[in-house]
Formats: C-alpha cells, structure tokens, sequence
C-alpha cells in the first residue's frame, strides 16, 4: 500500500461530455482511461478518482498505485491524483461537482491523515508548468469547505 501524504487536484481540461448520435455520453472514467491507455500508451486512467460534473464519483487508477497525474514535486508518488470533469479555464464547477469533491477530499484526509497544506491544485505544486484546474476553479470557497464540519 502506497502511504498516501498529498492530494493534488486537476480538471480534465475536456468538455463534460459529448453526444453521440442522440445520447449524451458524459465524460467518465471509462472515456478517460481510454485516452490515457489507448492515446498517451499509459498502463491506465492517470488519476485515482474522477468527479463527474453532476457530482458522480468514480473510481479511476487503483489505490495501490502510484499515479500519472502530476510530476512536478515527484507527487505521482506521494499524492492521490483527483480530477474534476470539465475545462475551467472556460467552465465554473457545478456546485454538485465541488460539494462532491469536498467530501471526497474531506474522507481521503482522514483515511490517509492527510494535513489540509498537503491538499494541492496542480497549478500549485512547485515546479509546475499548467493552467490546471483552470482560472474558474474556485479555489477560495473550496479551501473554505474543506476546512469546514
Ligand atoms: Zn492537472
């Protein structure tokens, strides 16, 4: 078992979904690994979970593995990789997506005793060179919610 110490957060920098023909097909964890396997030649999805943009959690990479997420601060091995569905470069997070990974975090911080300093966004951790999660990632009231209950 990989101990976790970090969490860092990222937007898959996608749209929420597509159509296809006259179904909407949100993207999940099914079209993400299906990018990272098939179109960048990873073993699998590079994160560990995904929040869909109607608030649906899934589950991506396996907890007992590291992750292919952020190199930056070598964190794919010390931190769970999770990823908003969505481009907030552009997007807002819905509100059920950003309630849905407050208590994500808020259960991952416990189960892995997670200090909240080691909660990061992508854009935040040294080194880093990304937009990731986006300017309209709200990064105040998530850390506020975090902290809260
Ligand atoms: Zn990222």
């Amino acid at each position: 078992m990989v101990e976790w110490q970090g969490i860092v957060i990222h937007h898959s920098a996608s749209p929420r979904g597509f159509w296809q023909g006259d179904q909407w097909q949100p993207i999940d964890s099914e079209v993400v690994r299906r990018w990272h396997v098939q179109e960048r030649g990873w073993s699998d999805i590079g994160y560990h979970y995904l929040v869909l943009a109607d608030g649906r959690i899934e589950l991506g990479r396996p907890l007992d593995r590291i992750g292919a997420h952020t190199q930056a601060g070598r964190r794919n091995f010390t931190a769970l990789g999770i990823c908003l569905v969505g481009n907030f470069q552009y997007d807002t997070v819905s509100p059920e997506q950003l309630s849905a990974a407050v208590k994500l975090v808020k259960k991952l911080r416990q189960e892995y005793n997670i200090q909240i300093g080691k909660v990061e966004l992508h854009n935040q951790v040294p080194g880093s060179n990304t937009l990731c999660p986006g300017r309209f990632f709200p990064k105040e009231l998530f850390l506020k919610l975090l902290d809260s209950g």
